[in-house]
């Protein structure tokens, strides 16, 4: 258990992923690049997931953030074949074991067109407008610019002011993002979202590796967020992203790796010695998630309530992890039911 006396919050996760811990196959072949290991590892994954995958591996990722003391997470959701009633399977596993939490679906075209992505912006609009759960919030979602037209982009961010919402997106993770953009004519993903109005004030950007000291600046400007993700970042081999400590305001996140912040920002630390001006510095990115949270869950700046000490974790007033145990559900079956739904998971995964 973690040494803070308050929550550490998780500032871009998939929980959809959190299966892949449990033994999952290496792709054939090794992809060489950052598009092949989308293409051959996670969108297999998020194809072949169905209701019952989805909950186990969220039920498995959100425990385990619980036991690591994490008290807040920011998820970015994408299931092609269970897209309706998909975030309310994230929303009650994080309800029910007491995770404070904000979903989006990412909308994308990759599978199945505009008709996918109208299928996305719909999951989004009416869980944002059903759900009630006091720990879950949610937002609009976009898996990335390279995989959306401008129609979708513009249809999107108009929901999104009318729901007074904000976007959750992957900006500039890889070159490929960037060289998307120029080919439909912007000067790269970030101008491209806003320009046709994707990015109402105070949405999210993921990543951000390639983009320009102008281009945070820009992105300062329209009052938007950063979310560095390290250890994803030296994974998938995509850079670092040099601009990001010229942000105002960057949070941090792992990915889909475990929501363990402290390995997390241990990683950051090394890494930012290597490539930013003021290395110590970028450890308040670890406090940052917390204000983030606490936007969405409109407390008037105040952190969500979240206490976490040695053995202890209570989230709004309630104990969730007691002398290191999990006290809201099962941590035990819940790890069976994880390896029982991975094993269908890579057997679905090899057959696509
Ligand atoms: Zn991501």
């Amino acid at each position: 258990m973690t040494g803070w006396d308050t929550g550490l919050v998780n500032a871009h996760t998939h929980l959809y992923s959190g299966l892949s811990v449990l033994g999952m196959p290496a792709p054939r072949p090794q992809p060489k690049n950052f598009v092949e290991i989308l293409q051959r590892v996670w969108w297999k994954l998020d194809r072949a997931l169905d209701e019952d995958g989805l909950r186990a591996a969220a039920r498995l990722s959100v425990a385990d953030a619980l036991l690591a003391g994490t008290t807040g997470l920011i998820d970015h959701h994408e299931s092609p074949s269970c897209i309706e009633g998909s975030l309310d399977v994230l929303a009650d596993v994080c309800q029910e074991l007491g995770m404070r939490a904000v979903l989006c679906y990412g909308v994308t075209e990759r599978n199945g067109g505009r008709e996918e992505a109208r299928r996305g912006i719909e999951e989004c609009a009416r869980f944002i407008a059903s759900n009630h759960r006091p720990l879950v919030r949610g937002v609009l979602g976009i898996h990335a610019s390279f995989t959306v037209s401008d129609e979708t982009l513009f249809e999107l961010g108009e929901i999104a002011r009318d729901l007074e919402t904000v976007v959750h997106v992957h900006v500039a993770e890889d070159l490929a993002d960037v060289a998307d953009a120029r080919v439909r004519g912007y000067a790269g993903p970030l101008q491209r979202l806003l320009e046709n109005e994707a990015l109402p004030p105070g949405s999210i950007l993921v990543h951000g590796v390639h983009l320009s000291e102008d281009e945070v600046a820009l992105a300062n400007q329209h009052d938007l967020w950063f979310v560095q993700n390290p250890r994803s970042n030296l994974n998938n081999n995509v850079g670092y992203p040099l601009a990001i400590h010229a942000g105002d305001r960057v949070a941090l996140g792992t990915d889909g790796f475990p929501s363990d912040m402290l390995e997390e920002a241990a990683v950051l630390l090394t890494e930012a010695r290597k490539h930013e001006p003021d290395p110590e510095e970028s450890l308040e990115r670890m406090e940052r998630g917390g204000e983030l949270l606490a936007e969405r869950f409109a407390v008037g700046g105040r952190k969500p309530d979240a206490t976490v000490r040695v053995g202890t974790v209570i989230v709004d007033g309630r104990e969730v992890v007691h002398e290191g145990c999990l006290v809201t559900a099962d941590y035990d079956a819940i790890r069976v039911e994880a390896e029982v739904q991975a094993e269908r998971l890579w057997t679905r995964m090899a057959a696509l």
